[in-house]
């Protein structure tokens, strides 16, 4: 039966079961490293709760390490934040896949999309929370390991399959991760398939373990390079692009499959390229990252004044490579989770405050999500008439 699935005809894409959903965003403290603790950094975030976090300006504080723990106690400026939720340094990989992820994938399986994506300056978490290291797995394989088990879970009455892709934006140009030294591929748009990159490689996704094996290899591939800020500053986005489709089992020659988009995010350093001592070709790259993270910025702005004043001012999300290929996640059919990754230092306090805001814009903005249905009928008929003339021929003799 699969070979004739792959004869399938794309009758029409259906919507179905529409509904507004807010994005939702999350922040997540990381802890202070042994290295910062040598330089005596100290933190100067707080996390109240699970929903509110408090800065304080390190200029005005006691700056001796310890938190002040409120405004008389020496004249410390501070301001809080509240998100969906709060991640402490403390809080487990699981934990943070558990609140922000696992409930978007019921959706995935079922023929919704859904991004999640990890925001912030370089240093602060994003590939640690993604990614994860190879003993702590983050949400990509915290996502692969809950999506098989469901998938093994329905496989009774229903067929799956699920692939993936793993491409980064560099410098405006998109580069496959799983297949590296390649040329620059395109994006394109039609009605079928919406906005994709035309000639990106499609894997097959047999188990979480080697699914991991693929993105640690292809993280590797991303393009990196030392600048002031940090030694290992991821210069581009990273996005792992993953497709579930299924079909009812015993569905027949006409069936519906609904098609599932996951997109995951850990976007490049969000840090002003005057933060570092840029030039030369850095300088060039920390135009086209900002071009990509200042169009994601102006979209994310106005979605919220439109959200806010409920008018329906144009987002130019066609400004950069990342805001086309983000365009349902932010303004369309998805349901969208931000991770806002941020250091607890006092050094970096500049970048912690932007990031806190820029997060909070996004709390507002509201997405409108659909189902994902291909109608499709099998060339059923062409083999069956084969067949028939097949036998006919065997009686014959
Ligand atoms: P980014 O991708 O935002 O530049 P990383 O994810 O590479 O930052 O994190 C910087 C360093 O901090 C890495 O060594 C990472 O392992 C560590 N780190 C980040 N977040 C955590 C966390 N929640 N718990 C423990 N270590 C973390
Ligand atoms: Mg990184």
């Amino acid at each position: 039966f699969s070979e004739l699935a792959e004869e399938e005809t794309v009758n029409h894409v259906k919507n179905l079961q529409s509904g507004e959903a807010n994005i939702m965003v999350a922040v997540r403290v990381r802890p202070v490293s042994k290295a910062e603790l040598k330089k005596e950094l100290y933190p100067i975030v707080k996390v109240m709760d699970d929903k509110f976090i408090t800065v304080q300006d390190p200029s005005t504080g006691p700056g001796d390490g310890e938190f002040a723990t409120n405004q008389a106690s020496g004249g410390v400026k501070e301001k809080q934040y509240a998100f969906d939720y709060v991640f402490d340094e403390n809080t487990e990989q699981k934990t943070v896949f558990d609140k922000t992820t696992q409930i978007l994938l019921d959706g995935v399986l079922d023929g919704y999309n859904a991004t999640v994506f990890a925001y912030g300056a370089t240093g602060a978490g994003k590939t640690y929370t993604m990614l994860g290291t190879p003993t702590e797995k983050g949400i990509f394989g915290n996502s692969f390991e809950e999506l098989f088990t469901q998938m093994e879970d329905h496989s009774k009455d229903k067929e799956f399959k699920i692939k993936m892709s793993f491409i980064e934006i560099y410098n405006e140009m998109i580069f496959d991760l799983l297949l590296p030294n390649e040329k620059p591929l395109e994006l394109r748009e039609d009605a079928t398939k919406g906005i994709h990159v035309a000639g990106i490689s499609e894997i097959r996704a047999e188990s979480t373990g080697e699914v991991l094996e693929l993105l640690h290899l292809g993280n590797q591939n991303r393009s990196t390079e030392a600048t002031d800020a940090n030694n290992e500053s991821s210069r581009s986005h990273a996005l792992l692009l993953v497709t579930v489709e299924h079909k009812e089992r015993n569905s027949g020659t006409e069936a519906e499959i609904k098609v599932g988009k996951f997109s995951l995010i850990d976007l490049a350093g969000s840090e002003r390229a005057s933060n570092t001592n840029n030039t030369g070709i850095r300088l060039v790259e920390g135009a086209n990252i900002n071009r990509s993270l200042l169009a994601l910025g102006n979209c994310i702005t106005l979605l919220y004044q439109n959200s806010e004043k409920k008018s329906k001012k144009y987002i130019p999300f066609r400004d950069s490579k990342l805001t086309r290929l983000l365009k349902d996640s932010l303004g369309g059919n998805s349901r969208t989770v931000m991770i806002a990754n941020i250091s607890p230092c006092n050094s970096v306090y500049e970048e912690t405050s932007n990031t806190l805001k820029y997060a909070s814009r996004a709390k507002n903005i509201k997405t409108d999500v659909r189902r994902n249905v291909l109608s499709v009928s099998f060339h059923v008929s062409k083999y069956q008439s084969i067949i028939n003339s097949l036998k006919k021929q065997v009686n014959e003799l």
